[in-house]
């Protein structure tokens, strides 16, 4: 399998932000709980009463010898317990009859006046404290127990009636301006200069609203972030609110949808009334495609509840006097499904486009993530920008932590250039899967498959360099080949495409064209090829027989149950599929013209890669050379490899 990973980054949109769980009253916990504090008393009250009952009791008559014998030192009287002192220290216990005093009964025993005067008897009131307690502790004890469990119980029931009251209320988490440690400012964040140059006119306008209010400017309202998962969109919402030093109200557009109906409008009401009162502010809806799809698109239920909230928020925002220092932020990764009430001027008029990082700000970014990182001298973060084109922000960020945690396994106190070099594969591939075992029949068969994938875009002129082959697995893939562009693009041309698809096919072919059969490997390489091959004659009009027409809107799929009409005949739909399997037919074509003209460079290589299993770019462009291929080359991307 191979990854072309600009298009993997593109596949990695769709990720999507799970929502917010509800703290549930934990009837196990309350039990468990109550249990706890049960045992706990019990085991100090048998500490308390086990203590007493430690010394030797002895008989009355005992007593009387031990007094007449003058051995006793001193003897306490509480109600009818003693507890008699010897002059050797120690402690033992006896009892009296409760009618008679002590001094009677000894005299009863025949213990003369001298022996009474010289021991010293001490009576103690009988309600002493830990009499009664330890008295009435066995009765008590059960009951204070199932007082406690029914008031603990109790407790927890209206915590939970009270959360039904509240759920009404706004969710929104606020960020104190004059807390320092959960501060972000713009230095926080590398590159997007234009977003920033944008935001800052806000954020001047949050600092110093009556400059532009006397100038009789209109302050915008709303300013939508846009731009690819990852690209920092929630930290320039954090930087701006941070920069101005105003609260910031910051919620998830799931968040405003609840089981019941109108909930999500009242909590926007709620949300935007305590804006207002901490006035300047800045109320932020990250993920807010979650409520503002277009309306009336879909079928089914729950659809009432996102478009009562979406209507309540544009009500909101028309509702704000001229002067209110509130601004609405909000952040999508689809601004293709937004629906256009929300972006139409006096609402989110502003956009603020988050492009992927380029080179130099894929470097910044690592500067800043690299602050805390003890890293050792032959650290070179240009390379590993250089390394890492499709690349968001958080994937960079990512990678240095991956990177950090290698160098810590490793018991290192320094990361390594080879750490973030290593860190690059597992972000972008997963983890290696050592462990996955393959018989010899399958590592043949992977070894054909890479290899044919690295020849094809080695031979053919506008595919990218290859940069490492390897038949370890990882992730989902059995193996990979990485391939790198020589430079940074925006625009991808026709004839790239074209070799991108033959590139794709080359496991394919080479496993058919070895071993005359085909397994099950090469799924996705399909998968990639066709979708490249349909999106080239329905979106970017590089179809000869279909023409320049963009078909079927975006592409993409809408979210549950939604779904767009395709605008076209059945007559263009069999067209589109004939040029899809035109296009499929003609990468086959190219592969297996490659492969069949360089068979020797194929086994060469196969046989090395069942041998060391991993081929870097050094190793990898001398068998190609051997074979009278010459290897693109760019001297800046060229790469010094330890791994
Ligand atoms: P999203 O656009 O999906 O909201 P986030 O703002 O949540 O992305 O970014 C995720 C993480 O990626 C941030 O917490 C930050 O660590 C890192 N990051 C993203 N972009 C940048 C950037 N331009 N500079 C520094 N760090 C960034
Ligand atoms: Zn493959
Ligand atoms: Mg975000």
């Amino acid at each position: 399998m191979d990854l072309n990973f600009l298009n993997q980054k593109e596949q990695g949109n769709k990720k999507n932000k799970g929502r917010k769980g509800k703290e549930n009253p934990k009837f196990s916990g309350s039990v468990l709980g109550a249990i706890l504090i049960f045992m706990t008393i019990t085991a100090l009250y048998l500490m308390i009463a086990g203590n007493s009952n430690k010394t030797t009791e002895i008989s009355i008559s005992e007593l009387a010898k031990n007094v007449s014998s003058l051995e006793v030192k001193n003897i306490l009287v509480e109600g009818e317990k003693l507890t008699v002192t010897y002059k050797n220290d120690d402690v033992k216990t006896s009892k009296k009859e409760t009618e008679s005093s002590l001094t009677q009964t000894l005299f009863n025993y025949g213990v003369t006046k001298e022996a009474l005067a010289l021991t010293d008897i001490q009576v103690k009131n009988e309600s002493g404290f830990w009499y009664w307690i330890l008295n009435i502790m066995p009765f008590l004890l059960p009951i204070i127990f199932i007082v406690f469990f029914f008031w603990y119980l109790s407790r927890q029931v209206k915590g939970s009636s009270m959360q039904a009251f509240s759920f009404g209320q706004s969710k929104a988490r606020i960020t104190d301006p004059n807390d320092k440690n959960n501060k972000v400012t713009f230095k926080d964040v590398a590159g997007c200069k234009e977003a920033k140059e944008e935001l800052k006119e806000i954020v001047d306008f949050l600092k110093n609203p009556k400059k532009f209010l006397d100038i009789g400017a209109r302050i915008p309202k709303g300013v939508i972030l846009t731009g690819a998962p990852g690209t920092g969109k929630t930290l320039l919402a954090r930087a701006v609110a941070g920069e101005a030093g105003v609260p910031f109200f910051h919620l998830s557009g799931s968040e405003f949808v609840e089981m019941f109906v109108g909930v999500g409008a009242s909590r926007v009401r709620d949300l935007f009334k305590m804006a207002k009162k901490a006035a300047p502010a800045i109320i932020f809806m990250d993920e807010i495609d979650a409520i503002g799809r277009t309306r009336g698109g879909g079928f089914g239920g729950g659809n009432d509840e996102r478009e009562q909230t979406l209507n309540q928020i544009l009500v909101e925002m028309d509702g704000f006097e001229p002067n209110e220092k509130v601004i609405v932020m909000a952040a999508t990764n689809r601004p293709d499904v937004l629906d256009p009430a929300l972006i139409r001027p006096g609402r989110f008029d502003r956009k603020v486009l988050l492009d992927l990082p380029d080179r130099v700000d894929r470097e910044e970014i690592l500067n800043i993530h690299a602050v805390q990182k003890p890293l050792a001298e032959d650290v070179n973060l240009k390379l590993i920008a250089e390394r890492t084109p499709g690349f968001s922000g958080a994937d960079l960020f990512s990678l240095m932590n991956e990177g950090a945690i290698l160098a810590a396994r490793e018991n290192r106190k320094k990361v390594f250039q080879f750490d973030l070099i290593r860190a690059i594969e597992k972000v972008m591939l997963g983890p290696e899967r050592k462990s996955h075992l393959l018989s010899k029949k399958e590592k043949e068969i992977t070894a054909y498959h890479e290899a044919g994938h690295a020849l094809v875009a080695s031979v053919l002129p506008f595919a990218d360099p290859v940069h490492k082959v390897s038949i370890i697995a990882r992730g989902n893939a059995g193996g990979y080949t990485l391939k790198l562009p020589l430079e940074e693009r925006k625009l991808q041309s026709k004839r790239e495409f074209i070799d991108d698809i033959a590139m794709s096919l080359g496991g394919y072919v080479a496993e058919k064209m070895i071993f005359g059969d085909i397994t099950t490997g090469p799924s996705s390489d399909l998968q990639v090829a066709t979708n490249l091959a349909r999106a080239m004659v329905t979106r970017w009009g590089m179809s000869d027989l279909i023409g320049p027409v963009a078909l079927g809107g975006d592409g993409g799929k809408l979210s549950w149950g939604e779904s767009r009409e395709d605008g076209y005949s059945e007559t263009i739909s069999t067209k589109v599929d004939s040029e899809v399997s035109r296009i499929i037919n003609d990468g086959i074509k190219s592969a297996e013209k490659v492969l069949n003209e360089h068979r020797k460079a194929l086994d060469a290589i196969a046989f090395k890669l069942i041998e060391v299993e991993t081929l870097e770019q050094d190793e990898y462009n001398k068998i190609i050379i051997a074979n009278g291929i010459m290897p693109k080359t760019n001297e800046e991307a060229k790469l010094e490899i330890k791994s």
